[in-house]
């Protein structure tokens, strides 16, 4: 036999028993999509490296270390070396806003978008190279209702999924106005430590000192007593923030405030969030992050516009809807069968019928024993058997309960809602 070829590290193949609940996931975000009137779009799954090197910072780990680069099969090696797959959304979807002259659209503009994105990371559980992530944006809405309306979007989303505790974990890391001097506190403290800190963070620590917060290695201790930038607002950024918990307060909502939610990319200002499970903060079991980028669009070459969004992991969110207990399968299936070998073309139209009246449905087209496809619809999970006879004629099939062993004749008309009943 020849060699087997196995999928990429740190890919995941979504397996039939693990359908209906991805789906269910996607079903979520759609809806909440356009319950909180957010429009779709979507970007190409790969971009200019120099758009994500502009947008999230050359020192970012996503960019420094993770990035997917993708060549061409001919081409030059300059127009080979261009690409990257996609780590995130926002910066793409910044892009395109800026691409489309989209300010000029009236606004705030509400966009959602679904998809994968890839990091080129080690693979661990929970942490995948291609993962899946739903995103909502909001350009041009300075706040801060609306910081308080995607938390609670983001809320709704892990409550409907079924994760009942998850936990707002909250930081505001200030604006062009007072970033400059919580930098320099951050540059001074960790200047007096470097030491304690790796590589990478001395390296990045005049370069971007924030990114040192972000460091998985970070000491905790040392991270414990760093300066932290809500100390450090300036007095519209300090209000900002202050009205973004008034409202979060008001909406009754679970949040914590915690200085060492930076976020990693150079963009985030002002507010900044991530979502756990009460209790569960480890590397690999963030559920959402997001912020405000009310600096991005600008540095995209587009006119300044605030914005707002977050991401949210729908691998992640669907190991911990499952660890919750929110269990989901397919819908109830019905099977068609027939004691008749030739009665092929009627257990086709028997089972569109029933499908147009919502059911999900599966004939069986085998010439079998009537008792023998029966048990193969057992075996495929069927509640129901739809058994196609002589009956037709007057319209009428027998409904057999596959689990009570109990079957009756029933015109066809009439099998959707006694099996709704039943
Ligand atoms: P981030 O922008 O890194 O905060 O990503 C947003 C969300 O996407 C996270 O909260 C996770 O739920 C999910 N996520 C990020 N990276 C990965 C990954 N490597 N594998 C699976 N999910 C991820």
């Amino acid at each position: 036999m020849a060699r087997q070829i196995s999928a990429p590290r740190g890919t995941r193949d979504l397996l039939p028993e693990e359908g209906a609940a991805w789906s269910r996931m996607e079903a979520i975000a759609r809806d909440l999509s356009d319950r909180y009137a957010f429009d779709r779009v979507d970007t190409p799954l790969f971009e200019r490296v120099e758009l994500f090197a502009r947008g999230l910072g050359e020192s970012s780990d996503a960019v420094e270390k993770e990035m997917f680069r993708v060549s061409g099969a001919s081409g030059s090696e300059e127009e080979r070396a261009e690409w990257a797959l996609r780590p995130e959304p926002t910066a793409g979807i910044v892009r395109a806003f800026v691409e489309h002259g989209m300010h000029v659209r009236p606004g705030p503009l509400r966009l959602w978008m679904l998809g994968p994105m890839f990091r080129y990371d080690r693979p661990q559980a929970g942490r995948y190279r291609q993962f899946a992530q739903w995103d909502v944006e909001v350009l041009g809405d300075p706040g801060p209702m609306v910081d308080a309306e995607l938390i609670e979007l983001a809320h709704r989303f892990l409550a409907e999924a079924g994760i009942q505790d998850a936990v707002a974990y909250l930081n505001s890391i200030g604006d062009e106005t007072c970033r400059p001097g919580y930098r320099q506190a951050l540059i001074e403290y960790f200047g007096q430590h470097e030491d304690r800190l790796t590589d990478d963070s001395r390296r990045r620590l005049q370069v971007n000192p924030l990114r040192v917060l972000d460091d998985r290695l970070l000491d905790r201790e040392l991270a414990g007593g760093a300066p932290r930038s809500i100390d450090h607002l300036c007095d519209a950024c300090r209000e900002h923030f202050n009205a973004v918990l008034r409202l979060l307060d008001g909406l009754g909502l679970r949040y914590e405030i915690d200085p060492s939610i930076v976020r990693g990319l150079d963009y985030y200002t002002r507010t900044t969030f991530e979502f756990f499970v009460a209790g569960r903060r480890g590397q690999q079991q963030a559920l959402a992050g997001g912020g405000r980028y009310d600096g991005l669009a600008e540095l995209l070459g587009g006119r300044a516009t605030p914005g707002i969004g977050f991401g949210l992991g729908i691998d992640r969110a669907m190991i911990a809807a499952a660890e919750a207990g929110a269990t989901t399968g397919p819908g109830t299936l019905v099977a068609v069968v027939s004691a008749d070998p030739d009665v092929l073309e009627p257990r086709l139209r028997v089972a569109n019928e029933l499908r147009a009246a919502g059911l999900r449905v599966r004939p069986d087209g085998s010439s079998r024993k009537l008792g023998r496809q029966l048990e193969a619809a057992s075996k495929l999970g069927a509640r129901w058997a739809v058994i196609v006879g002589e009956e037709l004629d007057q319209g009428n099939v027998v409904l057999r309960d596959l689990s009570a062993g109990e079957q009756r004749e029933l015109p066809l008309g009439e099998v959707a809602a006694a099996i709704g009943s039943g």
